[in-house]
């Protein structure tokens, strides 16, 4: 069986090839490497499980071709990062919403039934109350959120006239070896270039959830296997949550510093540029009646990547 995962070179893609490769599928991965890195694939090098393609959606001739054979398509391309919508928030709608038709018409053509969409938490925007279920209102706050937002209402009606299963994951903050973005990775790197001064982004209150990528993958798995037929969503995150100064306090220390002078750079509210959220976390009981249960806090799955990251910068 052949399974299509866009992105499969970025972080969460790469490890849910993986993951995929380990339980007997074949693996075809289209990626235009923009964030994704072959290297992140490198174990499966010279092997037959995994066919790489360098190609970019945005174009719908490499849609086409990608989709060829294929059973189910795990979509996780996109621009991940919700401040370049701020600045340039054309990426976003090209990058994002443009691709993912192109996708799903592929799919509509060739007669592909079968897909799993990285969508993300930011799709919320500001809840009035955290963690936030499934059925809460969709009211992005960045063009990234809206951009997801776009994508999942394509699915919907692409699964509801063409009878595609569509699974929608709304992910928190995921982590782990590999990450190439977002506070931990911007954190290490502004302390590798100057340990005695740290600027943080926002105020440091802003509430967000970590969940591990291995559990991520995990319940990946779960929602595309369980979920019923049309189109569902599913909430990925963990049980805690904690705030950006609980992630400085354990980078840190991952790091041995001491005596690191913080400087805070809010703006609005307190965030960290505008889009940026200041208190995100998922309500998770759904994917948990799946059988879903994350093992690792969000203090423990930032600590573990920190020392993952470490360890990758060292190498
Ligand atoms: P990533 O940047 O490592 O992965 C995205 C991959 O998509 C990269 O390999 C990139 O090269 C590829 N790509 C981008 N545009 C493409 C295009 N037009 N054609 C082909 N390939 C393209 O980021 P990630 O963190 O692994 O994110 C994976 C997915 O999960 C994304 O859709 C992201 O929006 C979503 N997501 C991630 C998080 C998180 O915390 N990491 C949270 C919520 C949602």
């Amino acid at each position: 069986r052949l399974i299509l995962v866009t992105g499969g070179a970025g972080f969460i893609g790469s490890h849910l090839v993986d993951r995929l490769v380990l339980e007997g599928f074949r693996v075809r991965v289209v990626d235009n490497l923009s964030s994704g890195r072959l290297e992140n694939l490198e174990r499966h090098k010279g092997g037959s499980s995994v066919e790489i393609v360098v190609g970019d959606l945005k174009d719908p001739g490499v849609a086409l071709k990608a989709v060829e054979g294929v059973e189910t398509v795990f979509h996780f391309a996109a621009n991940p990062e919700v401040r370049v919508s701020t600045t340039n928030p054309e990426v976003h709608f090209s990058e994002n919403v443009v691709a993912t038709f192109n996708l799903l018409e592929a799919m509509r053509r060739r007669g592909v039934r079968d897909l799993v969409f990285a969508s993300s938490s930011s799709v919320y925007g500001e809840p009035d109350h955290i963690p936030v279920g499934e059925e809460e209102p969709v009211r992005p706050v960045s063009v990234y959120g809206a951009s997801k937002a776009a994508c999942e209402n394509l699915m919907h009606a692409y699964s509801r006239l063409y009878g595609i299963r569509a699974v929608s994951l709304r992910y928190a903050n995921i982590v782990g070896p590999r990450l190439r973005h977002g506070v931990i990775w911007d954190l290490i790197n502004k302390l590798l270039a100057n340990p005695r001064e740290l600027e943080v982004l926002g105020d440091g209150t802003q509430t967000r959830s970590y969940l591990h990528v291995s559990e991520a993958v995990e319940a990946t798995l779960l929602a595309w296997r369980r979920a019923g037929e049309g189109f569902a969503v599913y909430n990925v995150g963990n049980d805690d949550w904690i705030t950006v100064n609980d992630v400085v306090r354990i980078v840190l220390s991952e790091m041995g510093l001491e005596g690191v002078k913080l400087v805070y750079k809010p703006v609005a509210h307190g965030v960290g540029w505008p889009g940026d959220v200041k208190r995100i976390a998922l309500r998770i009981d759904k994917l948990k009646k799946l059988g879903f249960s994350p093992s690792m806090s969000s203090n423990a799955s930032v600590s573990a990547t920190v020392r993952s990251l470490l360890e990758e910068i060292d190498r």
